[in-house]
């Protein structure tokens, strides 16, 4: 729904439908009970966010009385995943606003699409090709000439979908051990360090930032998000214009994460930065703010996703985030008793390999000046 005219913020005890049941959703409905907001939670399995919203509804994405109904019982929409179908979000839309909107997920959806937009804003991106079959596949890589990453378009995450593929490998192969599903290939790029940019955008189109955090991956999932990154601050202010633009430009409301490659300081300035993906929600490098930010990530979604005022986003101390993946979550005993340590456990049963099932979040006084 278009915001000519903004509407009255929702009052607290308005309802705010989530589609997704997943620990973000999980968070969001924690963060939105603090300010006397309610939470609905809609997915088709039950999951971490059932435990902790006011209502949920177990229905598929296509069921569009279903859908009706939920619309039925919220004061607007949002969602803890990118890859909700964006029919349902039309047909949400038809009743209550949805945030942020269809657009960001048919851009964040495929990676054709999301390469092809950020592109087009003159933000730089790996050197990508769509690739529709195994000779596409093939002339790609041979074009490169480069080590290079097979990727689905779609349904793509924590690694899942991507073939790394040397100069001269069977790129046809590769095609088919990923799916056999339009694809782009993307040269590799050597990053001194991964960051994301989380930046959230109020109704009014005001923005606020968080600093950004360097990312580490382990097998294509997040380990570890430390603030400060040790960016030089030009950097950082890049980083953040960088995530203004994709957000202006999508009219984006709510948190968006943009995940980066810095390319390091003998760069040129203006290709120190790269953007790999963009996030439209609450991101897993953002849960520290629940601890270092006067408002976490969780919340200021859920105030421009109210109509609310955006809370401040500054960092009071120097945080480490780490993920606590499969077994690593059986752990709890020795982490709770951790000084210190802000533990945080999704209610997940069973630990299997590679599922977040928590993380910590540790704190240290603030640095002065942001450590190279
Ligand atoms: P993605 O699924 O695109 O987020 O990729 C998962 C991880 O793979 C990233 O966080 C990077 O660590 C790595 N990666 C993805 N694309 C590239 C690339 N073009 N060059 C180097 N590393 C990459």
């Amino acid at each position: 729904m278009p915001d000519a005219q903004p509407p009255a913020p929702l009052p607290p005890g308005s309802t705010i439908g989530i589609l997704g049941s997943g620990q973000l959703g999980r968070m969001l409905a924690a963060a939105a009970a603090r300010l006397g907001l309610r939470t609905h939670i809609y997915c088709e399995e039950s999951g971490p966010a059932f435990d902790v919203a006011t209502h949920t509804t177990r229905g598929r994405f296509d069921d569009e009385a279903a859908l009706t109904a939920f619309a039925g019982a919220v004061e607007a929409v949002t969602y803890e995943f990118e890859n909700v179908p964006i029919a349902a979000a039309q047909h949400l839309d038809r009743f209550v606003p949805v945030r942020p909107g269809a657009r960001a997920l048919e851009v964040a959806q495929d990676r054709l699409t999301e390469k092809e937009f950020i592109a087009a804003l003159g933000v730089p991106v790996a050197p990508f090709r769509a690739v529709g079959g195994p000779e596409e596949a093939r002339a790609a890589l041979a074009a490169f000439a480069a080590p290079a990453i097979l990727k689905t378009r779609r349904f793509g995450y924590d690694g899942k979908g991507q073939a790394s593929l040397a100069p001269g490998a069977d790129a046809a192969a590769a095609w088919q051990e990923i799916g056999a599903k339009p694809s782009i290939l993307e040269k590799r790029v050597t990053f001194a360090l991964e960051l994301s940019t989380l930046v959230v955008r109020g109704r009014g189109g005001e923005l606020a930032f968080y600093d950004c955090p360097a990312n580490t991956h382990a097998g294509g999932i997040l380990r570890r998000s430390v603030v400060p990154s040790g960016l030089p601050e030009p950097d950082l202010a890049r980083a953040r214009d960088i995530a203004r633009r994709i957000a202006e430009a999508l009219g984006y409301v709510g948190v968006l994460a943009v995940e980066m490659f810095y390319l390091g300081a003998a760069a040129p300035a203006p290709e120190r930065l790269m953007v790999n993906e963009i996030a439209p929600r609450v991101h897993n490098s953002g849960h520290w703010t629940i601890e270092a930010c006067v408002i976490s990530q969780f919340e200021n979604h859920m105030r421009a996703v109210a109509g609310w005022p955006l809370g401040a986003t500054e960092r009071h101390s120097d945080a480490e985030m780490v993920n606590l993946i499969g077994a690593e979550g059986l752990d709890w005993q020795r982490l709770a008793a951790e000084p210190g340590a802000g533990l945080h456990l999704y209610g997940k049963h069973e630990a299997r390999p590679g599922r977040k099932m928590g993380h910590v979040t540790r704190l240290r006084p603030k640095s002065k000046v942001s450590a190279a």
